[in-house]
């Protein structure tokens, strides 16, 4: 799961979510007996109501009835529930059921089949999300465009696990529309589109898109396992990748597979919505990804830059995450908790690879993706928080902190295991390649963890032995010690060394590259963090709020908080355009820069004493140093089995 926010202080987060996937066939005995009929009617986008009908096989007695709580890849109890009205409860023969809300568990319905009954049927509505949420909360539906999560428009029995619970999935599309999704259609039954019937683990893991305006993009041309990029968009025009996108994304697909060596879907589809309507966030799947991006990604170049590492990262998830999943996370249906402890291995790992395939698929050049990773390596530099909340503790953390407020992240610290997980895994791959003189990489420990159990679908859990007997096999090391030194770590740095490793510094100029000028104008805010040390909206009405400010920075020591808003510097209207121009005067002086400052119903002049003029990360080349970021992003030579 990757989310898309302004949360962190330096650099657009992309979390991301993940989901559950099919098992091997379970004994017939542990079956649940018959098989769930699900219909969606989604031909109402206007007004964002999914109209559901559900019919569930029963025996009389006791019965309870669980609405997915823990999401998949969400991490969190992050279950729509209060989104559900409506909801009647009848028999088969049309008798009403009467049922009642667990007092402790809001998502489990309590209720009792009359004697005779034979089935039960389910009506309710979702409604759709409207603005403010996260993830699965977040608009999913505008006037040309639906994104249907199946777990958000079911009940299940209690007392199974999901992959043991058989569900037929049909949903009614407006007149015209196209739609994608891993499922299997059967055909079309009157106005409806029926779906081979799937376990309810997979059912969930298979979200669908549907869009009036609709493209279906072959990544993968000729080969057994096909791969297919789906888009829907608001506009026609959105829909329109030039000849070098195209290409760039069918090398993700070889080069995935060239990294990988196996893999664990029949077929894969990248389902896109290209919209600045819905939710933006990615939520992986194991045959899909449920990918949702600002509408010009593919026709504004600082849009395709800002977010070319999103279906990288969802892709990747396939096998980490799906395929092969943290043991804690593993769990048998949506009401049982999951545990993220080692999500800076299911989120960490996969941010590094993700953004090494963007690389190696030409999606970013060299120089973007060493300019990404001087924005992360930055971000994660200033960290005080670090102090009292290890790395370990955002891992355990996970499912409170996808959802607390941006502010102050220096020191709340949010959800680090992406982007310092990632730094940590570029030390690993460094490590390796350094131990062992070039002869093996992270590639080697990638092929045998993941590349494993070629075209299975039965979930491998594992645990942090398994990371680090694997780790060991590839080079002898003390893995155990190097990763808890940095998991456990309250030191200020952050784990840079795997970027000196690779041959290059962190430094700072006074010119922003241009990934970090791209995810500014995207997100609508200017990165001050590491001169003033704040983070400014440019966002219409928002303009001049203070997004955030760094914990001890020269901004917070003069006393400013998030939700302050710039209003003047040095007398003169704040103009985010023009701030740099303000700080190289104050760097040619001795004079403290005059800020007003509103904050709620009153103004003041704010004091900020800092003359050390503009500053923005990059990565500098080290005289001398081997170039191991090169040889990591280098594209590998293509399979000839998988192509
Ligand atoms: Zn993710």
């Amino acid at each position: 799961m990757r989310a898309i926010s302004q949360s962190t202080a330096a650099a657009v987060i992309f979390s991301l979510l993940c989901g559950r996937q099919a098992s091997a066939a379970p004994p017939p005995e542990h079956r649940y007996p018959g098989e769930l009929a699900l219909s969606v009617d989604l031909t109402d986008p206007g007004q964002k109501i999914f109209r559901v009908s559900e019919r569930i096989p029963v025996k009389a007695g006791a019965l309870t009835l669980y609405y997915p709580k823990w999401i998949p890849g969400e991490h969190s109890p992050s279950g729509t529930i209060s989104a559900v009205t409506g909801l009647i409860i009848t028999t088969d023969s049309g008798q009403r059921v009467q049922w009642r809300r667990d007092l402790d568990d809001m998502f489990a319905l309590h209720l009792t089949v009359p004697s005779g009954a034979a089935s039960l049927q389910l009506e309710f509505q979702l409604l759709s999300p409207g603005p403010g949420g996260d993830f699965g909360q977040s608009v999913s539906a505008t006037d040309c465009i639906e994104d249907l999560e199946w777990n958000q428009v079911l009940f299940y029995p209690a007392g199974y696990p999901v992959r043991n619970i058989a569900v037929r999935p049909a949903v009614r599309l407006p007149a015209g529309w196209g739609y994608a999704t891993a499922l299997q259609p059967t055909g079309a039954d009157h106005d409806a589109t029926a779906f081979d019937a799937v376990s309810l683990e997979q059912l969930v893991d298979s979200p669908l898109i549907a869009g009036q305006y609709f493209a279906r993009i072959d990544l993968a041309p000729g080969a057994a396992v096909p791969v297919h990029l789906d888009l829907v968009a608001d506009h026609a025009s959105d829909l329109k990748l030039t000849d070098a996108q195209l290409q760039a994304h069918r090398n993700l697909v070889t080069q995935a597979q060239a990294l990988f060596g196996a893999q664990h879907y029949r077929h894969y589809d990248f389902l896109f919505t290209l919209s600045e309507n819905t939710g933006h966030f990615g939520l992986e799947h194991s045959q899909s990804s449920d990918d949702r991006l600002f509408a010009r990604f593919f026709t504004d170049p600082d849009t395709y830059l800002a977010g070319g590492g999103l279906l990288p990262h969802e892709y990747v998830h396939s096998w980490n995450g799906k395929f092969r999943r943290p043991a804690g996370l593993a769990t048998p249906d949506f009401s049982v908790p999951m545990r993220g402890d080692l999500l800076w291995v299911y989120e960490g790992l996969t941010e590094y690879l993700g953004d090494v395939l963007t690389a190696r698929s030409g999606i970013w050049t060299a120089d973007q993706y060493r300019e990404h990773l001087a924005a992360i390596a930055a971000s994660l530099d200033h960290r005080p928080g670090r102090a009292w909340r290890d790395l370990q503790d955002t891992a355990d953390a996970a499912q409170l902190l996808y959802y607390v407020p941006g502010e102050w992240v220096t020191w709340r610290r949010s959800v680090d295991y992406y982007e310092e997980g990632e730094l940590i895994w570029l030390d690993v791959d460094t490590t390796i390649r350094e131990l062992s003189a070039g002869r093996h990489s992270l590639d080697d420990f990638v092929r045998a963890f993941y590349g494993i159990d070629d075209g299975s679908f039965v979930v491998k859990p594992y645990s942090f032995e398994d990371i680090v007997k694997t780790l060991t096999a590839v080079q002898p090391h003390d893995w155990a010690a190097f990763l808890h030194s940095r998991l456990d770590s309250h030191d200020a740095p952050a784990p840079l060394a795997g970027i000196t490793r690779g041959g290059w510094a962190l430094s700072y100029s006074d010119v922003p590259s241009a990934t970090f000028k791209a995810r500014g104008k995207v997100r609508k805010y200017v990165n001050l963090c590491y001169s003033l040390g704040v983070m400014v909206s440019t966002s219409g009405s928002r303009d001049g709020e203070l997004l955030d400010v760094l914990w001890n920075s020269p901004a917070f020591t003069a006393g400013l908080a998030p939700g302050m808003r710039l209003i003047a510097i040095n007398g003169r209207k704040f103009d985010a355009e023009r701030v740099d121009d303000d700080l190289r005067a104050a760097q040619a002086g001795h004079a403290p820069l005059e800020i007003l400052v509103q904050n709620l119903d009153s103004y003041s002049t704010v004091k900020l004493d800092y003359h050390g003029g503009p500053m923005y990360p990059h990565l500098t080349a080290v005289a001398g140093s081997a170039d191991r970021l090169d040889d990591i992003i280098a594209p590998k030579a293509a399979l000839k089995a998988s192509n």
